[in-house]
């Protein structure tokens, strides 16, 4: 249910509210607007018609059902974007599109270090890199693990950008939040309901990649999972779904975008590396991603793709992402970015 609290409510109705709302056993969310505060109350649907008694208390405005299975991420519960802060260089959600860059996995320390300052002075505002590699095969390079990490945090000395870097599992979430600005949820554990409960405890922003069947709505509720345990700094990530199709990796769902900018207010990532797999398609996809609506794009880039560990075919050399970023900027303004 949503709790809307009258224009200029007092504190002191505020919290007696609260205290209601967590004696009837629900979760009470506040989410500050521009004039009035409004309180998502979130927990078993059974009985929520007993939440219906809170309108009569003080400074109390009205009580209404949150439609949509999921809440916290709903449009319903905020009607403004959420703009969220990953460090003091940068916010995504906003009008600055942000571009975060880097090779799928960290390989060693001249590697990130290069591609980090390469990426950078492409116009990069957020270095990628996996640490904590999730691969299909258990042959396949399974990253450099802790090792990988301080090799971000260095390429992160070096450059000043920020990094985001995937969590794979609930047992390591402590000790990648130690030094990553954002952690990634990977597409093949969207619906790793324990990890994402985990990272909903932490107090860093969430990239939560977009599982390879998963709907729209399952998408959102998997951002409620980690919203419903505190965490509200969740950006989403579409990165291909599976489709019939064979000619591309997986199929970039841009439609996606569109929807989810109605059905949400939390920033939304295009990731057309993945989204396409094959280095040729991922500028024209990028570009598409902006004209979409997209907030920020999430792109491989490795000086050496025929010898990467992983996602070789579909990294960009940073000679290529340069000259991607170039033509970006262009995108960007038409679509009334900043890049
Ligand atoms: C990645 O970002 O390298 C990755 C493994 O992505 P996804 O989970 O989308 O496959
Ligand atoms: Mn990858």
């Amino acid at each position: 249910m949503i709790i809307v609290m009258k224009a200029g409510a007092a504190k002191k109705d505020k919290d007696e509210v609260l205290k209601r709302i967590r004696e009837l056993g629900y979760k009470p969310h506040v989410i500050h607007g521009a004039t009035r505060d409004v309180i998502g109350a979130v927990g078993d649907e059974r009985g929520k018609l007993i939440l219906q008694s809170v309108e009569s208390m003080h400074g109390v405005e009205s009580v209404l059902p949150i439609l949509q299975p999921y809440k916290l991420a709903s449009k319903e519960v905020k009607k403004e974007r959420s703009i969220i802060r990953v460090s003091d260089t940068v916010t995504i959600g906003g009008k600055e599109l942000i571009v975060m860059a880097g090779p799928c996995s960290v390989e060693g320390e001249e590697q990130i270090i290069e591609t980090a300052l390469a990426v950078r002075d492409a116009g990069a505002q957020m270095l990628r890199g996996g640490a904590f590699k999730p691969r299909t095969s258990p042959y396949s390079f399974q990253g450099l693990e802790e090792e990988g990490l301080k090799l971000l945090a260095k390429a992160r000395e070096a450059s000043g950008l920020p990094f985001v870097t995937e969590v794979i599992n609930p047992e390591t979430v402590e000790l990648v939040a130690e030094y990553a600005d954002m952690l990634q949820i990977g597409a093949r554990n969207a619906q790793n309901f324990a990890l994402l409960k985990r990272v909903g405890q932490i107090h860093k922003p969430v990239l939560l990649k977009r599982g390879m069947s998963m709907t729209i709505q399952e998408f959102l509720m998997s951002a409620e999972y980690i919203m419903s345990e505190g965490n509200q700094s969740v950006i989403l990530c579409e990165r291909g779904i599976r489709t019939f199709e064979t000619a591309t990796r997986n199929t970039l769902d841009l439609s996606a975008i569109p929807v989810l900018r109605e059905k949400t207010h939390l920033p939304i990532v295009a990731d057309p590396s993945h989204g396409t797999g094959n280095y040729h398609y991922v500028a024209a996809m990028a570009f598409a991603a902006v004209a979409a609506g997209a907030d920020g794009l999430m792109i491989e880039v490795h000086s050496d793709p025929e010898h990467a560990s992983s996602d070789g075919p579909q990294s960009l050399k940073p000679s290529k992402f340069a000259k991607m970023m170039e033509k970006l900027k262009l995108f960007a303004e038409a679509a009334d970015r900043t890049l």
